[in-house]
């Protein structure tokens, strides 16, 4: 067996187990995570805010500093704007669900680093399998590199993936950079209206 093939059976064997356990053995396994250093530098684990049904599920990059201070994804300046966002869309409570490709906030708001990611991913998939959610949209390159590095996925165009249908949008926190984006995500949107209507 080699390395990479054993890492890949803990990959799926994690994925599995948690899968069986239930989405709060999920939220307990996360919160007591030591495998990568991220952990040194979380108050708070940043685990996923939003419905348990959703038809919507939101992948952000990674908590920031008043994400770790609340243990709430999005909670900051960049929550706002995807307020708007799914306000915009016109997705009520019970339809969306918001997590991050890692669970912990990296040090100096710095980018989660590839191992990091993967660390991370196996809560990612088995929220993902657990929640059962039709949609799921890729905030950001980030969240394009954890959940399907395999492909290159273009802004605001919908791909099948593994059964669900997957839409690559801007970060907001790019909209609160760069207004002239603002635009540019609402017709995204307005061009995918019938995904989850
Ligand atoms: N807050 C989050 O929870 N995630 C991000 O990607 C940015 C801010």
């Amino acid at each position: 067996m080699t390395y990479e093939k054993d890492n890949r059976r803990d990959f799926e064997e994690r994925i599995r187990i948690m899968v069986e356990a239930g989405y709060e053995i999920v939220v307990r396994e996360a919160i007591a995570c030591t495998r990568c250093p991220l952990h040194k530098s979380a108050i708070k684990r940043v685990i996923g805010k939003g419905s348990c049904n959703p038809k919507v599920f939101f992948i952000g990059e990674a908590p920031g500093k008043s994400e770790n201070e609340t243990g709430i994804p999005f909670y900051g300046r960049a929550g706002k704007e995807l307020d708007k966002m799914i306000e915009y869309m016109g997705l009520s409570e019970k339809d969306w669900m918001v997590t991050n490709t890692v669970k912990c906030h990296p040090p100096e708001n710095r980018k989660p680093r590839v191992n990091e990611i993967e660390c991370c991913k196996p809560f990612l998939i088995a929220q993902i399998i657990l929640l059962n959610p039709k949609i799921i949209v890729l905030l950001g390159n980030t969240a394009e590199r954890s959940y399907c590095p395999e492909r290159k996925l273009k802004w605001g165009v919908p791909v099948e993936h593994e059964g669900r249908t997957i839409l690559k949008l801007y970060h907001p926190a790019a909209l609160i950079y760069t207004a002239s984006k603002i635009e540019t995500q609402r017709a995204f949107i307005d061009k995918n209206r019938d995904l989850w209507a």
